[in-house]
């Protein structure tokens, strides 16, 4: 059946490969966006499409459009990006939550939640499971975007219990690949347009702090199963579970790259969480069995190459 879906974020980095997904399957695409950290390159090649229509709006304040599914990805996501005017941060997780939910509430329509990993702040469980409550600072420089993104999946839960409104929770651990901002400050985008340049690659701290990382392919298959099951809310992490330190993606970098870049240690931003890793049984359970079916080295090669085009560098 061919739905009418409105994405907010659309023209972001996840947003716009979520743009191509749902066009592939047939259905309407309603992109909407403020473009603060998303561009228009990125949906370029979508709008002579007569199924998708890019709306310039700021989730913060209201809209209306006749909907059957909302994805809500308004948000930047990059530290720099979203610490750049917290204020707005907090204020596009909170106030764009609300609109969604108040929409979502009028049409009967079904809303999906793009929550974070960060929900579990510098996490004392590991790996972190839904029911982990989490540890975050609430006045720290990361706090407008990890406590706007709890608010917002409290908000999800008071208009299911309140009002009966079709809520879908993501928890998305840090993802990579094509359409990613070149100088969004993110670890893989940093360190891949570093070794493309022949630039230092900047690790901040020892680079023994870890992370998951996730291909955008894997995780766009993931939100369309949980938007369209109807099992669970969620909360429901999805990520990728290989765990590998900062210096180790450096490595790989470095190797894939075959750069003559060195790695240079800078300053741990506050706050930085020291591990993360998520746990995927509920989503196996719920998701038909998803899990991630591409290799770190396989996705920072296809990354590496649309960084080397978008960026003109011959390899
Ligand atoms: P992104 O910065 O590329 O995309 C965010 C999009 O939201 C951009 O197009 C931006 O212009 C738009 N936007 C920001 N504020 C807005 C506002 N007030 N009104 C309308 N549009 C606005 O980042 P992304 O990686 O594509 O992230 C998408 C969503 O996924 C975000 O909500 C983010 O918090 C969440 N997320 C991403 C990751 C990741 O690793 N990529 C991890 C956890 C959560
Ligand atoms: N990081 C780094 N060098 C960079 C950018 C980030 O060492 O140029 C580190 C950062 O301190 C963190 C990890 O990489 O420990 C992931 O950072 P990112 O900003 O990508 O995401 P998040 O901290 O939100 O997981």
């Amino acid at each position: 059946m061919s739905l009418r879906i409105l994405i907010t974020g659309g023209a972001g980095f996840l947003g716009s490969n979520l743009c191509d997904r749902l066009l592939a399957e047939g259905h309407e695409v309603i992109c909407m966006d403020n473009l603060f950290t998303g561009r228009k390159v990125n949906i370029e090649h979508l709008l002579q499409n007569p199924k998708f229509e890019f709306v310039r709006h700021d989730v913060v304040d209201p809209f209306k459009v006749e909907v059957d599914q909302i994805y809500n990805l308004a948000c930047p996501a990059s530290p720099p990006h979203y610490q750049y005017n917290a204020i707005k941060t907090i204020k596009t997780s909170v106030m764009g939550m609300i609109n969604c939910l108040g929409l979502a509430k009028r049409l009967n329509a079904r809303v999906f939640q793009a929550s974070t990993s960060e929900v579990y702040g510098d996490p004392e469980v590991h790996p972190q499971t839904e029911d982990y409550w989490g540890h975050v600072n609430p006045i720290g420089i990361r706090s407008c975007y990890d406590e706007g993104k709890r608010c917002a999946e409290t908000l999800c839960f008071d208009y299911h219990r309140q009002n009966g409104v079709y809520v879908r929770i993501v928890r998305i651990f840090n993802t990579y690949g094509p359409r990613m901002h070149p100088n969004d400050g993110r670890v893989v985008s940093n360190f891949i347009v570093q070794a493309l340049k022949g630039e230092d690659i900047t690790i901040y701290g020892d680079g023994n702090q870890t992370r998951s990382f996730c291909y955008v392919d894997d995780l766009i298959e993931g939100f369309v199963r949980l938007m369209n099951q109807d099992e669970t809310t969620g909360p429901i992490n999805i990520g990728n579970p290989g765990e590998f330190t900062m210096l180790e993606l450096a490595e790989n970098v470095i190797d894939l790259t075959g750069t003559s870049s060195e790695i240079v240690h800078e300053d741990l931003p506050a706050d930085d969480p020291k591990q993360r890793k998520p746990d995927i049984t509920l989503a196996k359970k719920y998701l038909n069995n998803w899990e991630p079916q591409v290799p770190l080295r396989e996705g920072l090669e296809k990354t590496i190459e649309y960084f080397a085009q978008t960026l003109d560098i011959d390899r």
